[in-house]
C-alpha cells in the first residue's frame, strides 16, 4: 500500500514540472513577503522572474541557521501571524533554538507526509501507534501524532521518558507500531530483556526511528530486542519536522524516500557549496516547495549524506542515504575526520559487542585521544584483553586511527532516557 500512489509514483518528468511550478510561486511569494529574501535576491542580482524552473535553483543563495537566528523569532514568517496555527522550535541541540511556524495548509502538508511515511514503515489505518517522541516544542511528538491521525490510526500519546510506563503501555495497550529515537528504542529493548519481558509476547511489529543518526548495528539490536521491523524517519523542524524522508519497510538499507513534491533536496560540497552528483557525500540542502508560513530556500541543514534514485524502488521519489552526522559534530582527530557513526559501523562487525557505546575525546599535550567505551554482549567478559585488541585493530584498519578501547559489562553505559542521545563527550 502507498498512502498517495499517484504522487508517490509520479514519473520523474512530471515531478520536475510540478517542482518548477511550485518553485516559481515560492520565489514570488518570498520576494514579496520576506524582507530577508528580498534583500538576498537583490544582493544576488536576481528578480523572481529569473527563476524559471527547478534547474535555476542553484542560482539562489543558501539560507543558513545563522540567518534564522538573525531573524529570531518571527522575521522569516511569510504569512500574517493571525494565520499561524502552530509554533515549534528546534530541539536546540546546537545553540539557541530556531522558531518555526505553520498555518493550516502547512499542517495539512505535515500530516500528509507523515501519513505517507507511516505507510512506508508498515503502518496501516486501524493500527495503534505508541508515540514515544517528545510532545512539546520538539516537532517529533505532535508531528507523528497528526500524520497518524490523518492515516486513521489510534494514537497513544505516551511522549518520551518514564520507561516503566512505556513498558506497561507496550504490554497492555497492544500497539502494532512504535515511534521514538533509535537510542530510546535500544533502551526499551534493554529494559524488556532486564525485566524478562519476552518481546514475542508484544504486539509491536513496526518501529519508526529517527531524530538522530543510527546505523545497521542499532537496527539489528532493536529488531531482535523488540521483535519489530525498524525503519528510518528523517526530518528537521526548519523544513517541517519528522516525515521529510522515510525508509520503506520492504527496501531497508537502500535509503529513505524524500517526499520531493514538497521538499526539494540537493547535496552540495561542504566547502564550495557546489551541487554534487548523485551518490556523492556532502551537505544536505532543502527547499520547501509548498510551505506557506515558514518557507525556506536552499536551507543548509549541515547533515551529511548522499542522494540517489532507486530504479528498483516502489516509488519514483529520490532517496537519501543514512545521515552520517552533522557537519559540526564531525571530530577532527590528529588530522583525521571522524563521525561517531563510523565507530558504530565497526561495532556492528564485531559480534561480541552490542552498539551501546560512547566516545570520550581528550587532549593530552597536543595529542587528541579517543576512548571508545562499548558494552560486550551478554555472557562475555569485558576484561578479556583479546576482545579489546580485536576491536582496536579493526578500528585502526577501517578508520585509520588508534583509539583507546574500554570494554564494559552489559548494561553499564547510560542510554537514552527518552529523546536524542549524545554519544560523544568532547573534553577538549
Ligand atoms: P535540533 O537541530 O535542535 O536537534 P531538530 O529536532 O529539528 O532540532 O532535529 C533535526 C536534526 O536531527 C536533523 O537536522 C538531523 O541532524 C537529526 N536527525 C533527524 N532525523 C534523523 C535521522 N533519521 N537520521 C539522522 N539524523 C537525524
Amino acid at each position: 500500500m502507498l498512502y498517495n500512489p499517484s504522487i508517490e509514483t509520479l514519473p520523474l518528468a512530471k515531478l520536475r514540472q510540478l517542482q518548477s511550478e511550485r518553485l516559481r510561486a515560492l520565489v514570488n511569494r518570498l520576494y514579496e513577503k520576506v524582507p530577508f529574501y528580498r534583500q538576498q535576491f537583490t544582493v544576488a542580482g536576481l528578480m523572481p522572474g529569473d527563476i524559471k524552473g527547478i534547474e535555476d535553483l542553484r542560482r539562489l543563495p543558501f539560507t543558513r541557521k545563522a540567518d534564522l537566528r538573525d531573524n529570531y523569532p518571527y522575521g522569516m514568517f511569510a504569512t500574517p501571524m493571525e494565520e499561524v496555527r502552530r509554533i515549534h522550535a528546534s530541539s536546540g541541540t546546537t545553540g539557541k533554538p530556531t522558531v518555526v511556524g505553520y498555518n493550516q495548509h502547512d499542517l495539512g502538508v505535515f500530516n500528509e507526509v507523515v501519513a505517507r511515511s507511516l505507510v512506508a514503515a508498515g503502518a496501516r489505518p486501524g493500527m495503534r501507534l505508541h508515540n514515544a517522541y517528545g510532545y512539546g516544542l520538539f516537532t517529533g511528538g505532535l508531528g507523528m501524532h497528526g500524520g497518524a491521525t490523518r492515516l486513521g490510526m489510534a494514537v497513544i500519546p505516551v511522549s518520551g521518558g518514564m520507561t516503566d510506563r512505556q513498558l506497561t503501555i507496550l504490554q497492555d495497550f497492544s500497539p502494532e507500531v512504535i515511534c521514538c529515537t533509535p537510542s530510546y528504542a535500544q533502551t526499551l529493548a534493554a529494559e524488556c530483556a532486564k525485566r524478562g519481558i519476552d518481546p514475542a509476547t508484544l504486539s509491536t511489529r513496526y518501529a519508526v526511528l529517527g531524530a538522530e543518526p543510527w546505523t545497521e548495528a542499532i537496527r539489528q539490536q532493536v529488531e531482535a530486542g523488540l521483535q519489530v521491523s525498524a525503519t528510518n524517519i528523517y526530518g528537521l523542524s526548519e523544513i517541517m519536522g519528522p516525515g521529510v524522508s522515510q525508509e520503506d519497510v520492504d527496501e531497508k538499507g537502500t535509503g529513505s524516500y524524500i517526499w520531493e513534491d514538497h521538499f526539494f533536496p540537493e547535496v552540495v560540497d561542504r566547502e564550495t557549496g557546489q551541487p554534487l552528483p548523485y551518490g556523492e557525500e556532502g551537505v544536505l540542502v532543502f527547499t520547501t516547495l509548498t510551505k506557506q508560513t515558514f518557507p525556506l530556500l536552499r536551507y543548509w541543514t549541515n547533515d551529511i549524506c548522499s542522494l540517489h534514485y532507486d530504479p528498483n524502488g516502489k516509488r519514483t521519489h529520490i532517496k537519501m542515504a543514512a545521515i552520517k552526522g552533522r557537519a559540526d559534530d564531525m571530530l577532527i582527530i590528529r588530522g583525521v575526520n571522524l563521525f561517531y557513526t563510523q565507530v558504530e559501523e565497526v561495532i556492528e562487525q564485531m559480534d561480541f559487542l552490542v552498539p551501546n557505546y560512547r566516545l570520550i575525546v581528550t587532549r593530552e599535550g597536543t595529542m587528541d585521544q579517543v576512548e571508545v567505551q562499548v558494552e560486550v554482549a551478554p555472557g562475555l567478559d569485558a576484561a578479556n584483553p583479546d576482545l579489546a585488541a580485536a576491536l582496536s585493530q579493526k578500528i585502526k584498519n577501517t578508520i585509520g586511527l588508534s583509539m583507546k578501547i574500554s570494554l564494559q559489562a552489559p548494561g553499564s553505559i547510560p542510554g537514552s532516557e527518552g529523546g536524542k542521545l549524545s554519544r560523544v563527550e568532547d573534553r577538549r
